[in-house]
This record gives structure tokens, C-alpha cells and sequence, in this order.
């Protein structure tokens, strides 16, 4: 993203600026979906270590899931979020806004299941257990002050809140009203 550039959503989905690595894990949305929420995420390969290729390789199907032992459970997944967010707030995207990304699974938002049909999934490298960088939450905002004026985004929820029991990102450590107040700003 060049400085004082202005981020916009082209008609190919694609984020302006943004350095693109194409996940295969996505397909299309149904007919008529919309996107209208935007799920926060968080994750860190291997957990709380930051700053690897692995997400990105989990992303992509390139992931050795004989390098960590904690691989061994991811053996076969087939995920993706539209973003990534690293700890030093840069940003990539790695399935075009338009297309389903496969980040929610079994998920419901007020009383509507299946929340990647009309979701744009966004992960920050992070783990329960350690605070966010704020680099993160100004590029977090930034993206999301872009896909709002793009999409009628109604919602913006945790994985957490879409997935309960059985997820907890973006964890504790995410602070919604930090978060809400850069985007207010
Ligand atoms: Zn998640």
C-alpha cells in the first residue's frame, strides 16, 4: 500500500495496494448472498509463535504438517480468510471479497447459519494468551473502514461470537472497544 493511497475494493474483489496470495480454499457464494459481516479472527502457526510462513502456508495447502506436532490436527484442512492481518499490521489477502472464504465452518449470527455465504473473514496473527500490536488494530480498522463502504456490512463479530463452545478467537486479549473507537474516529 503506498502512503496516502487510498484503499478501495476493486471489481475483481481485490483490495488496492494490498499484496494478494491466492488461497484455493474458496468457491462462490451463493446466488443473491450479500456480504453483511465481518467475522474477526485470530491465529498463530505454530500457536503463540508469530511471525512464520505457516499461516499463510496453512492458507494455501502448503503446510508440513510433519514440522510441529500441533500440525498433525490441521492435516487435510482446507481453510482460508479473505485477510491476514501480522503482528506489524501488515496486510495481505488471500481470497478475492466476492468469493466464499472457508474461515467460519458451523457458525451461526442472529439466527442465520453458514456465516461464510455472507461473511468476510479477517485474521490477525495472534494467540488467546498475548494482547494485540496496535499496528494491528489501525490496519484492521483501516480494511474494515474500506469493506464498509464497499458492503452493506450490518455486523462485525468474533469468531467467537459466530462459533461459541467450539471457537474462541480472537480471544480475550481482542479489544472491541479499541477497535470500535478507531472506527468511529
Ligand atoms: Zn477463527
Amino acid at each position: 500500500m503506498v502512503a496516502g493511497a487510498r484503499m478501495v475494493i476493486g471489481a475483481d474483489g481485490l483490495a488496492s495496494g494490498v499484496p494478494y496470495i491466492p488461497s484455493p480454499n474458496c468457491d462462490d457464494r451463493p446466488p443473491g448472498a450479500r456480504v453483511e459481516l465481518l467475522v474477526v479472527h485470530a491465529i498463530s502457526l505454530p500457536p503463540g509463535e508469530f511471525g512464520g510462513p505457516d499461516v499463510v502456508a496453512l492458507f494455501t495447502n502448503r503446510l508440513d504438517t510433519s514440522a510441529h506436532p500441533y500440525y498433525a490436527g490441521l492435516a487435510g484442512l482446507r481453510v482460508s480468510a479473505h485477510f491476514l492481518v501480522r503482528r506489524d499490521g501488515a496486510l495481505t489477502q488471500l481470497v478475492p471479497c466476492g468469493r466464499r472464504a472457508w474461515h467460519a465452518g458451523a457458525s451461526t449470527w442472529r439466527g442465520r447459519s453458514r456465516c461464510n455465504d455472507f461473511s468476510i473473514g479477517i485474521e490477525l496473527e495472534g494467540a488467546d494468551d498475548t494482547p494485540f500490536e496496535a499496528e494491528q488494530y489501525a490496519t484492521l480498522a483501516s480494511i474494515t473502514r474500506v469493506l464498509r463502504a464497499h458492503y452493506p456490512i450490518d455486523d462485525i463479530a468474533g469468531h467467537s461470537d459466530i462459533a461459541p463452545g467450539r471457537k474462541s478467537d480472537p480471544g480475550p486479549h481482542f479489544d472491541w472497544a479499541r477497535y470500535r473507537t478507531l472506527l468511529g474516529a
